[in-house]
């Protein structure tokens, strides 16, 4: 008899983004011709930089050839976009790695999904609330979150974010083994400062615990005083993982490419209290189950470090940005409160006291003004009575949402 794992069996319905999905097409479906217009997915709409295009094209020609051709790439990628990495994100920010220290990936949500693979199924997890959602899920699938009781898993330390704590996660009295930090934050689009990730990893060091930095949003970032790395904080070495990504950072969604840095200096343990590399741990996995990201989107993606890449893609995220300022501004006139959109492509609004509930807000933004949001409580229930709007729709789309948003009556 085949057994399954059956922690699949004790996760609550749909993935979010497969529910928002199901209602706007059912909403679609009734209402034909209808301009629906989507702040909702965090899914970018501008082409890619023409230096990664050209990247592409080269690339491509090159696989044309018997004696350019490229097969396996290596599995923790090519030492051209391994150098391109630490020398742009890594080493003009103070910081220095191994080219063996950083692991190319085909984006931040295989790695940052899959990383449990190498930690034991008995340590604790802690997470902001509210939260990507891949964390949850895949503590879940692993047997790590306990079982999912009132909105919430038990086994599951929730540490929650939200306007009473200015967003900053209040550092724990009790001992967590693994911690899940994003900043730029996917839901809020709020920030720590230095000093308040300091915090996070002086409790690592204390408490032998790991963290698990996703900085897919550093790119976002345009205030001072933002860390766009955990590794600009003394210590994160000993204690953190960080996952990057050019997805957002460069347009990526679809190409896939991103990397996460595991640092020789950083250490776990066995049950006897033996010290052992996650880095080599790390290695071991992804030899036997990952074969490497494609060869032509690693060029790509060493593209974005070119002069012109750099200069491209900072005019696209430039341009989400400007999207954040005008839905930001838009809800804000309305009265909202309204959080994010700074050094982030997302806005983190409180919905209104006549349409309290997240999904009532969605509903009704869907059905009263054809806009497709997120409902806040889809990340967790801190989120509940939130809504979120990205910032990457084309700019004349931002503009029509805006107009309609204005017609509110809150
Ligand atoms: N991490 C965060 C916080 C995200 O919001 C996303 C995507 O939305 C990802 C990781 C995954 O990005 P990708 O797999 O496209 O690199």
């Amino acid at each position: 008899m085949i057994l399954i794992n059956e922690c699949f069996l004790r996760l609550p319905g749909n993935y979010l983004f497969s529910e928002i999905a199901n209602k706007v097409n059912a909403y679609k479906k009734e209402h034909p011709g209808s301009k629906v217009i989507s702040l909702g997915i965090g899914d970018v709409t501008q082409p890619l930089a023409p230096a990664v295009i050209r990247a592409l094209h080269l690339a491509t020609d090159e696989m044309s050839d018997a004696d350019t051709l490229r097969g396996y790439a290596p599995d923790s990628g090519y030492p051209f976009l391994i150098d391109a990495i630490i020398k742009n994100d890594y080493n003009a920010r103070g910081i220095d790695f191994d080219s063996d220290e950083i692991f190319v990936n085909d984006g931040a949500k295989s790695d940052t999904g899959n990383i449990g693979d190498i930690l034991s199924v008995e340590n604790t997890v802690a997470m902001t609330d509210p939260v990507y959602p891949v964390y949850v899920d895949s503590n879940a699938m692993a047997g790590r979150a306990g079982f999912f009781k009132n909105g919430n898993w038990d086994k599951i330390r929730y540490l929650p974010c939200t306007p009473e704590n200015d967003f900053v996660p209040e550092l724990m009295s009790e001992h967590a083994d693994m911690i899940y930090l994003c900043y730029p934050n996917n839901p809020t689009g709020t920030t720590l400062t230095k000093e308040q990730l300091k915090t996070w990893v002086d409790y690592a060091l204390r408490e032998k615990a790991l963290i698990l930095y996703d900085s897919a949003y550093e790119a976002y970032i345009t205030e001072e005083n933002i860390p766009h790395s955990i590794y600009e904080i003394d210590g994160a070495k000993e204690v953190a993982i960080e996952f990057r990504s050019f997805s957002k950072t460069a347009g990526f969604t679809g190409l896939r490419c991103g990397y996460t840095v595991i640092p020789k200096a950083l250490k776990a343990y066995d049950k006897a209290g033996n010290c052992c590399s996650l880095n080599q741990l790390w290695r071991r996995r992804q030899s036997t189950k990952f074969n490497g990201t494609a060869y032509i989107v690693q060029r790509a993606a060493e593209a974005v470090y070119s002069p012109e890449g750099k200069t491209q893609i900072q005019e696209t995220i430039a341009y989400y940005l400007e999207n954040a300022r005008i839905i930001k501004s838009a809800l804000e006139s309305l009265g909202m409160a309204v959080y994010g959109g700074i050094n982030a492509p997302y806005i983190w609004a409180k919905t209104p006291k006549n349409t309290p509930s997240s999904w009532d807000f969605f509903e009704l933004l869907l059905n009263q003004l054809q806009l497709v949001t997120t409902p806040g409580v889809g990340f967790g229930k801190s989120g509940e009575g939130f809504i979120r709007f990205t910032a990457f729709g084309r700019k004349t789309n931002v503009e029509e949402a805006v107009e309609r948003i204005k017609l509110l009556k809150i």
